[in-house]
């Protein structure tokens, strides 16, 4: 992002904020009114964060309101447990709809109504036609559509048809109700567009009262003017419906004229957010569910410990445009670690323990030291860590042959025990296959704290923890999804990641960890940021790594600048 960008963002103003103050301005619209209509068909993700984002936000920042609207027309597909995640998705990225919470199916009596007064006015009709014959009869971008052979229907015909659609008589698929506007136009969206389907399917509000069911382009728009919407904000697919919610408006005696913008939809590399793969992974076993950490869900991002602040730092960052991008999704992750540096404490978990015996530490004995909670922060305090002759280290921390540029634990190396002493490795224990199981080490006492009264230097600071006083855990380190930085949606399965999620069932972590709840996000010292998961157990904690330190990603793919 150039420094103009974030400029721009910072103020707070995009081309659509530009429009809501230009129309409160001109006195067009007293009170704005925007609207977040998701189809109840699967859970938020991230993509869908942005129009939340800019709906909710437009209508706190010019002191307006946002409806919740749910664009329940498609009762094949569409679930209460949808309805109830969408509602808490919402809540807890921080906006709230107040009592304005809606149904497209409140208004199908409505749509129906209004669907009869086109007919009569010659601007609909029914056609019996399978939709694979509408499919072949609209032409394609060059060349024009044909008549139906029951467009010049007359209206008694059309009405009595449509009412016995409505009745039940007919199976799905038989015949549907058309707008009648223009099978040449140049906008296919025009070349006739359905209306109503005919759909025996029971509804999770309406139940079985309807056996048609309104199409997106003729509910949503109609929805859009009962509720006053002024600015009805979709994403760029919908610039080309913008001609038939018009023509709709224009022939129906609505009760307001909303007007439809467009804006960019948000694209993430590494990341497919379109509710049909998100369903597919999930009904596949891709992933646990739909709050599988590694998912771009609201409901995933919030499991795997991402902070509401850090979501809505990234879309106000990402700012929006009229033109479609991908973003990094290393400008996502920067949003969260600079949320979670911020807020989350210090804590000290190994991931992959090797056992040290400090050989000169009497058995039996061991003392008190004072850790630091946030290093920014001493309002959040110190809390103690018991030292003794047993502890565990990071496997990694040491090398039996280490490398030129090794500073950290090898025999006859000293490092510093962070809070507690310096230590030097002594002698190796392995065991019967050659595996280094354990240390035998020894510390000096004049350092505790960490400083050698005589000022000699130690080249690396390593976490440790107590092996009698930390508790054993279980750790789930999380990857991209997808080894693309555009995985293909059409075959997304060939480009999943089968590294993207690594379980540490050995881990330790200390006392204070192991109390926490699921929403506290802490940071382990040089691993990164954590929070508990729902699958912890009395006697067993589980982690999720929320993200690492530092964009080691970059590196690892090498396809970063
Ligand atoms: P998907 O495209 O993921 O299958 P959808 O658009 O079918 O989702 P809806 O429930 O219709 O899902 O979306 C509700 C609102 O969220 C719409 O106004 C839509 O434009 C917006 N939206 C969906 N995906 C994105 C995205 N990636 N970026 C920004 N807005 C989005
Ligand atoms: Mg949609």
């Amino acid at each position: 992002m150039t420094t103009a960008d974030a400029a721009t963002t910072e103020a707070g103003r995009d081309f659509i904020r530009d429009i809501v103050q230009a129309d409160l301005d001109s006195k067009k619209h007293s009170v704005i009114v925007t609207r977040f209509p998701p189809e109840p068909n699967g859970y938020l993700h991230i993509g869908h964060a942005k129009s939340i984002a800019l709906n909710f936000g437009i209508a706190q920042e010019f002191g307006g309101r946002c409806h919740l609207r749910f664009d329940d027309t498609n009762p094949t597909k569409e679930e209460q447990e949808y309805i109830d995640s969408i509602q808490a998705d919402v809540h807890w990225l921080g906006y709230d709809w107040g009592t304005n919470l809606f149904y497209a199916s409140d208004y199908f009596e409505r749509l129906y109504g209004w669907a009869e007064i086109l007919i009569r006015e010659g601007l609909a009709y029914v056609d019996d036609q399978s939709q694979e014959e509408i499919r072949i009869r609209r032409g394609t971008l060059t060349e024009p559509g044909q008549n139906s052979p029951f467009r010049d229907r007359s209206v008694e015909e059309n009405l009595d048809l449509f009412r016995r659609m409505k009745a039940g008589e007919f199976a799905n698929g038989a015949r549907v109700l058309r707008a009648k506007i223009d099978m040449s136009s140049g906008n296919i969206n025009l070349r006739d567009p359905v209306l109503y389907r005919i759909l025996h399917a029971t509804h999770p509000r309406t139940g079985d009262a309807w056996s048609i069911y309104p199409s997106y382009d003729y509910a949503h728009g109609q929805s859009d003017a009962i509720e006053g919407i002024t600015h009805s904000i979709c994403t760029l697919e919908f610039e080309d419906h913008r001609p038939l919610y018009e023509w709709l408006l224009d022939k129906l005696p609505v009760p307001s004229k909303p007007r439809q913008y467009e804006f960019a939809r948000l694209n993430i590399t590494y990341t497919l957010l379109s509710k049909r793969v998100l369903t597919e992974l999930v009904r596949g076993n891709h992933v646990s569910g739909w709050d599988d950490p590694r998912m771009p869900t609201i409901a995933g991002l919030k499991r795997r410990g991402v902070p509401p602040a850090a979501i809505r730092e990234f879309v106000k960052r990402i700012g929006v445009a009229k033109a479609n991008s991908v973003v990094d999704v290393g400008m996502l992750e920067f949003c969260i670690r600079e949320e979670l540096n911020r807020t989350s404490l210090r804590r000290m978990a190994v991931l992959r323990p090797l056992k040290v015996v400090i050989e000169n530490y009497p058995e039996g004995q061991s003392e008190e030291l004072e850790a630091i909670n946030h290093p920014d922060d001493p309002a959040a305090g110190t809390r103690k860590i018991a030292f003794g002759r047993e502890l565990y280290i990071e496997h990694d921390d040491f090398m039996e042959t280490p490398p030129k540029k090794f500073f950290r634990l090898s025999p006859g190396t000293e490092v510093r025990l962070r809070y507690a002493y310096f230590i030097k490795c002594r002698e190796v224990v392995k065991n019967a296959t050659g595996e280094v199981v354990e240390l035998r080490c020894t510390y000096d006492p004049a350092t505790r704290g960490g400083n050698a009264p005589d000022g000699r230097k130690v080249k690396a600071t390593m976490h440790w923890l107590p092996a009698a006083q930390s508790v054993p855990a279980e750790i789930r380190i999380y990857n991209q999804l997808f080894l693309k930085p555009s995985p293909d949606a059409g075959n997304f399965v060939a480009d999943l990641n089968p590294q993207s999620l690594e379980v540490l069932p050995d881990a330790r972590v200390e006392p204070a960890i192991a109390a926490t709840q699921s929403q506290d996000v802490m940071q382990f010292e040089r691993q990164g940021y954590f929070v508990r998961d729902k699958d912890s157990t009395a006697d067993r904690p589980v982690f999720n790594r929320t993200i690492g330190l530092r964009d080691t990603f970059a590196k690892e793919v090498g396809g970063k600048g």
